[in-house]
C-alpha cells in the first residue's frame, strides 16, 4: 500500500499535502515526494527516500502554492531511490504525476509509444506521464491525451496529474486502487484515504473504476473514458479526527487491542434492539437461509478471522462454511455448490484480491455479503449486501 494526495484551491498546498502524507504513513512506504505550484510554470518538486520527516526536512518554509500533489511510494518496479520516487515528470517536464498501483503493460507502452523518450528511473509509473506528454505534443488537448493514455494503460492505478501550464486543474483517474474526492469551500482534494483529508473536510465523493475526474478549486467533473459525464452525489462521512490519534498509547496496536471491548459493544448495539433481538437486515438473513453453502473469501488477517468463525457459523446456520484465500480464487475458482453465498471480509473494503473474486461472483450471479469497516468502499458497493464492523479507523498494520 502507499498513498496519494492532491489539492487545488485557496489553501496552503504544501501544508495540506504534508499533513495528508503523514496521515497516510501507516500504510507503509519507502520514499515520498510532493509537487507544489504557485502559478504557470512555477512548480517545485521535492522527493526523499525514507520517512515523511526526511521529506519535510528538505522543504523550505517559502514553499507554499495553491495546487499540489504528493505521494508515498511502496516500490514495485525499481529500487526505492529518489529518482524512482514520485511525482514523475513528462519528457519536457510540463506534466507531473503520482501513481498508486502497478501498470502491467508498461514495457509494451514504452516500446510502442515512447521509443524516443528519455526515462529517468525504472518505474512503471514514469511511462504514464510520458505518454500523456507525448499525446499532447502530437496535438491533443490535455484531457484528450489523458483519456487516450487511460484507454491504453492496463493494470491498477490511482493517478493524479498536474499540467504546469494550467496549475488550476488536477486530473484524476482510478482503476482498482482506492481514491476519493474531498470537497471544500474554495478548494477540492483527492486522496487514497478519507482519513488524510478529514482535517480539511468531511464531504466526500466516490470515484469508480475507469472514471476520470477533473478538479478545480470550485468544480468537480466526473466522466467515463469516452468522455461521457457521470452524475455523482457527495456524502458526509462520520469520521472523527480524534479517532486517528494515539491518545496516551505509545503504539496504535496497543490502542486498537484495548478498544476491542468497546467495538464489541458497538457491534452488539448496531445489530440488536433493546430486547436483545437481532436486527440484521432481513434480506441478509434470507440470503444466508437460502444458501446451501457459505464461502468466506478473504486475505491475510481477514482470512484468519473468517477461519475463526467457521465452526460457529456452521452451528448457527446449519450450513457448511468453506474458506478461500482470495488471491487463489481470483485465478482459479473451484467447483461451487448449487446455491452459494459469498462472504467477503475486508477491513478497508478495498482488498484487491477479494475484489477480483467479487467481480467474478457478480458475473456468475452469486449473491454476496461484504463484511467491512468502511462504508462506501469498493467491496461494499459491489456486493449484494454489506455489514459494517464499526471498529473505527485501523491504523496499526
Ligand atoms: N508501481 C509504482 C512504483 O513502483 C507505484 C507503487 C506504489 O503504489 O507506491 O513506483
Amino acid at each position: 500500500m502507499c498513498g496519494i494526495v492532491g489539492v487545488v484551491g485557496n489553501k496552503n498546498a504544501t501544508d495540506i499535502l504534508m499533513q495528508g502524507l503523514e496521515k497516510l504513513e501507516y500504510r507503509g512506504y519507502d520514499s515520498a515526494g510532493i509537487y507544489v505550484t504557485e502559478g504557470v510554470n512555477q512548480g517545485r518538486l521535492i522527493k526523499s527516500v525514507g520517512r515523511i520527516a526526511d521529506l519535510r526536512a528538505k522543504i523550505g518554509i517559502d514553499m507554499a502554492g495553491y495546487t499540489g500533489i504528493g505521494h508515498t511510494r511502496w516500490a514495485t518496479h525499481g529500487q526505492p531511490t529518489e529518482l524512482n520516487a514520485h511525482p514523475h515528470t513528462s519528457e519536457t517536464g510540463r506534466f507531473v504525476l503520482v501513481h498508486n498501483g502497478v501498470i502491467e503493460n508498461y514495457l509494451q507502452i514504452k516500446e510502442t509509444y515512447l521509443s524516443n523518450h528519455h526515462l529517468k528511473g525504472e518505474t512503471d509509473t514514469e511511462i504514464a506521464v510520458h505518454l500523456v506528454g507525448e499525446f499532447v505534443e502530437q496535438g491533443l488537448s490535455v484531457i484528450e491525451a489523458f483519456k487516450k493514455a487511460l484507454n491504453i494503460i492496463e493494470g491498477s492505478y490511482a493517478f493524479a496529474l498536474v499540467d504546469a501550464e494550467d496549475p488550476d486543474t488536477i486530473y484524476v483517474a482510478k482503476n482498482k486502487s482506492p481514491l476519493l474526492i474531498g470537497l471544500g469551500d474554495g478548494y477540492n482534494m483527492v486522496c487514497s484515504d478519507a482519513m488524510a483529508m478529514i482535517r480539511e473536510t468531511s464531504e466526500f465523493m466516490e470515484i469508480h473504476d475507469k472514471e476520470l475526474v477533473v478538479l478545480t478549486k470550485d468544480s468537480v467533473s466526473v466522466m467515463d473514458y469516452e468522455g461521457n459525464s457521470v452524475e455523482r452525489d457527495s456524502y458526509t462521512a462520520e469520521l472523527d479526527l480524534s479517532d486517528i490519534g494515539k491518545g496516551t498509547y505509545p503504539y496504535y496496536m496497543l490502542k486498537e487491542i484495548d478498544e476491542q471491548p468497546t467495538v464489541m459493544r458497538k457491534l452488539i448495539t448496531a445489530y440488536t434492539d433493546d430486547n436483545n433481538q437481532v436486527t440484521v437486515d432481513s434480506e441478509i438473513i434470507k440470503a444466508v437461509q437460502e444458501a446451501d453453502r457459505i464461502y468466506i473469501l478473504a486475505a491475510g488477517t481477514s482470512y484468519h478471522a473468517g477461519f475463526a468463525s467457521k465452526s460457529f457459523l456452521e452451528k448457527l446456520t446449519d450450513t457448511p462454511v468453506e474458506l478461500g484465500i482470495a488471491s487463489e480464487w481470483g485465478y482459479n475458482m473451484p467447483l461451487l455448490s448449487k446455491k452459494p453465498l459469498f462472504v467477503m471480509i475486508s477491513q478497508s473494503g478495498e482488498t484487491a484480491d477479494s475484489r477480483q473474486v467479487l467481480v467474478k461472483a457478480n458475473q456468475m450471479g452469486i449473491p454476496s455479503l461484504t463484511i467491512t469497516n468502511v462504508p462506501g468502499s469498493t467491496l461494499s458497493r459491489e456486493a449484494t449486501y454489506t455489514m459494517l464492523l464499526h471498529a473505527g479507523p485501523e491504523i496499526a498494520v
